[in-house]
């Protein structure tokens, strides 16, 4: 499967996770916490990942949830990429 140019895919650093959950109240269907208290990225079967720095892709209905997501993470740990050239479009290394 190729990926549409303006494909985003997101991921997070659990090391910085604060764990207060804005980001499940932004975007269910993208991120949950687990039972260690940290928000992991779901796969759209709805499967937790949990390898550091996994990514998954962001739902095009979910795009702007996502990012004000990553905006607004009190951990600055969620990390929106352009799959197409690996360029972060919002999280701490966006420009
Ligand atoms: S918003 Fe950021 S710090 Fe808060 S639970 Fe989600 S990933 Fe962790």
């Amino acid at each position: 499967m190729s990926a549409d140019t303006d494909e985003l895919q997101v991921w997070i650093d659990q090391d910085l996770c604060t764990g207060d959950g804005l980001c499940v109240q932004y975007a269910p269907e993208v991120f949950e916490l687990d039972i260690d208290g940290l928000a992991y990225v779901k796969n759209d079967s709805g499967e937790l990942l949990q390898n550091p720095g996994i990514r998954t892709f962001v739902p095009k209905n979910l795009v702007l949830e996502v990012i004000d997501s990553a905006k607004e993470c009190p951990g600055d740990c969620i990390h929106v990429v352009r799959s197409a050239d690996d360029v972060e479009v919002a999280g701490p290394e966006a420009a």
